[in-house]
């Protein structure tokens, strides 16, 4: 039988190749794709709003007669059309025109248009607003619908999404979609059917509560919510199986090798850690690769807890593979973990992107030849000249900053092909749980909730940058006092360059300005080697000051150090600044972070510093970002490969977390409905179920 998805969107009316190709990166090539692509908002266009009610930042239709129309010269020549009605005046402003449109739009032309109100020159203006000329009369009050908004790709407009979604609609009598759910979890939920709700969503009828359609709470958009919700974790449990199919190389504990690693530090663990310790060891042992979250807030001791986990594996005979984000955060590891192992015999090997020639070569020769028990370093570990010898457990660390996709990515390098690696997965950002629910369905989590004893908590301290004199002084004094501080500059993330320019300005001036202090600087731009050297006397304290980008946010380990200075705190996210901060307070000395932001600071950015300064639980923290903030921004897919949605909202939606987690193992056991769901919501871009 066909269905929709068996049919091409070059059926429809004024789709040929060119546009095909378009809808393509959309991900869209058949008439299910476009009817899944959903409106992700709704514009309400169903009344004229009368001109002179108008205020800046609404979206509105304004109707009106042109008064005049003018050719402006600035500094860029635009087309300025000033309409009136019996409330005020509006101007429609073009910068894009042409003579046809020009004459069209002149005096005494009636004209409707709709766009978004801005302060211009000549009033309040709409810049390309959409328009008609001689618009045929609105319909009545109750006949009007809302306007779906479509998400767009480069060189396709809104009209004509609208328009093809709309002629797909027509196909949906014939093809009904195939309804995935059980008809008895549609009922318990009181949800519609899925046809019913695509049909909806695209069109709503005249009246359907607008309020519940604006703020996507109607049950159709709820019904569509839950499914793509549900097909977000079915593909993440598929993964897990599929992984959890193949064997893994039991590593039994020996215990010897830990005992003499444990008996060199000069502490000894948390209770947390030896919680957390214990269940990796558990699934150490196991024929089944372990899959494993180690959640831990900044200065937990995660680093411990990881190289304890590569004993285990070393002891059994295996090697480890140890990944960070940054070259900074790698080269720490690779520094720690070999003053720990070298001692107990145990030799480490080291590979970033910046390891070249030779020194890659005898790097790689290593690994293969098992020589190197742990290797440390960037993603360049996984790249395909590294073979392994016999790697049994990977271990990644802040792996948030890697993404959904390369942590899966990284499975397929195993232990001769048939057997799959162990996974460690250490994160410091604490997730929210409503999303790590979804980004880390396929893992097991254990959770580090303390911090090693004798901690003194951070002070925070906020202040407008017009104190930079007394945070100048107070920098002095702490380092006077034999301690150390870090100078954190940031800006728009955009640009490293200007990131790097800005922090050599700063160095620059603290020099000047500290005479008696050695400072240093490290940014995103010098070598590795540079930057490792930079670390290096700073870490020793040969350096009284370290001015630095945020490339020190993660993992930079330096106890003496108790003050941090971040500029312009405003401008990074909670998760970031809480990081940042975990640099301090990791010694016997009470320890300050100062926020210094550029005033005036909005509502949001007071309350977001304000949060930082009452809290220094990670948890907290995070929930009070993506409160604020919105999940979008927290966990951009930019920053995180993390999912994204079409349609579920994080904040608004959470409500079918924990109904969706209880479905979802049922649903396994049918596995039509988990690829005709992955394969609806998912489609082409995500592939990983055939890792
Ligand atoms: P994170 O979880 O942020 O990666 P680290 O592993 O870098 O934390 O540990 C932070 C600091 O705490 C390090 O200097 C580490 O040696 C120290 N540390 C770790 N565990 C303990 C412990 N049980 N007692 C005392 N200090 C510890
Ligand atoms: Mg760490």
């Amino acid at each position: 039988m066909t269905s929709l998805d068996d049919l091409s969107v070059t059926q429809l009316k004024g789709v040929g190749n060119a546009l095909a190709e378009k809808l393509a990166k959309l991900g869209i090539y058949s008439l299910q794709d476009l009817l899944f692509h959903l409106p992700h908002r709704y514009e309400d266009r169903t009344r004229v709003i009368p001109m002179g009610s108008l205020r800046i930042g609404d979206v509105a239709v304004v109707e009106g007669d042109v008064m005049k129309t003018d050719l402006v010269m600035g500094r860029r020549r635009s087309l300025q059309v000033t309409l009136k009605d019996e409330t005020g005046f509006l101007v429609m402003r073009f910068f894009h025109f042409n003579a046809a449109q020009k004459n069209q739009l002149s005096e005494g032309a009636r004209v409707r248009c709709f766009g978004e109100v801005r302060p211009g020159r000549a009033g309040y203006e709409f810049y390309h607003p959409e328009y008609q000329v001689s618009p045929p009369p609105m319909p009545d009050e109750g006949q009007a619908t809302l306007t779906p908004v479509y998400p767009l790709t480069e060189g396709i407009q809104q009209p004509r999404v609208r328009g093809l979604c709309q002629q797909a609609l027509a196909y949906l009598r014939r093809y009904p979609i195939k309804d995935w759910l059980p008809p008895e979890l549609l009922a318990d939920y009181q949800l519609p059917a899925i046809t019913d709700a695509v049909q909806l969503v695209h069109l709503p009828p005249a009246n359907a509560p607008v309020h519940l359609l604006m703020e996507g709470r109607h049950p159709a958009q709820q019904r569509l919510v839950m499914e793509e919700l549900l097909a977000h974790q079915l593909s993440l449990l598929q993964v897990r199986e599929q992984i959890q199919a193949r064997e893994a190389l039991p590593l039994l504990p020996t215990g010897e090798l830990t005992r003499q690693f444990l008996d060199s530090l000069p502490f000894s663990l948390t209770g947390a850690q030896r919680h957390v310790l214990s269940d990796i060891r558990q699934d150490l042992s196991q024929p089944l690769p372990m899959l494993r979250l180690v959640q831990g807030d900044v200065g937990s001791g995660k680093t411990v807890v990881a190289a304890v986990a590569a004993l285990q594996a070393i002891g059994a005979g295996a090697q480890v593979a140890l990944m960070a984000p940054t070259e900074i955060l790698a080269e720490q590891h690779f520094q720690n973990f070999s003053s720990w192992l070298e001692p107990l015999g145990i030799e480490l090997a080291w590979l970033s992107g910046k390891v070249k020639g030779k020194a890659r070569q005898q790097a790689r020769e290593k690994v293969v030849s098992g020589q190197a028990g742990v290797v440390i370093g960037t993603h360049a570990l996984f790249q395909d000249d590294v073979q392994f010898q016999r790697l049994a457990l990977v271990i990644v660390d802040e792996q948030h900053r890697f993404g959904v996709h390369q942590r899966l990515a990284l499975r397929e390098k195993g232990v001769g092909g048939t057997l799959a690696p162990h996974q460690l997965i250490m994160t410091a950002t604490p997730i929210p749980r409503t999303l790590a629910m979804s980004a880390y369905a396929d893992l097991d989590t254990s959770v580090i909730d303390e911090l090693p004893p004798g901690r003194k908590p951070i002070e925070t301290i906020v202040l407008p940058d017009t104190r930079r004199e007394d945070v100048v002084e107070r920098v002095r004094k702490a380092c006077r006092e034999g301690r150390q501080a870090y100078w954190v500059c940031t800006l728009i993330e955009e640009s490293e360059a200007l990131q790097c320019q800005a922090a050599e300005v700063t160095a620059a001036e603290l020099v000047e300005r500290l005479p008696e202090l050695k400072v240093g600087l490290v940014h995103g731009r010098l070598k590795a080697a540079e930057k490792a050297a930079v670390m290096e006397s700073f870490k020793t304290g040969e350096l009284d000051l370290l001015v630095a980008t945020t490339v020190i946010e993660v993992g930079v380990d330096v106890p003496n150090a108790s003050l941090i200075l971040i500029e312009n705190p405003e401008r990074l996210g909670l998760a970031q600044l809480h990081q940042l901060r975990g640099r301090v307070g990791r010694g016997e000395q009470a320890s300050f972070c100062v926020l210094m932001y550029h005033p005036p600071l909005s509502q949001n950015g007071k309350a977001r510093l304000q949060a930082l300064r009452d809290s220094q639980d990670g948890f907290y923290i995070a929930e009070k970002d993506l409160e604020i903030r919105g999940p979008g921004e927290v966990l951009g897919t930019r920053q995180t490969g993390m999912m994204q949605f079409r349609l579920a909202d994080f904040e608004r939606d959470k409500g079918w977390i924990e109904p969706v987690k209880e479905m979802a193992p049922g649903l396994m056991e049918s596995p039509e409905i988990v690829s005709g769901l992955i394969r609806r919501w998912l489609g082409e871009r995500l592939r990983y179920g055939d890792v």
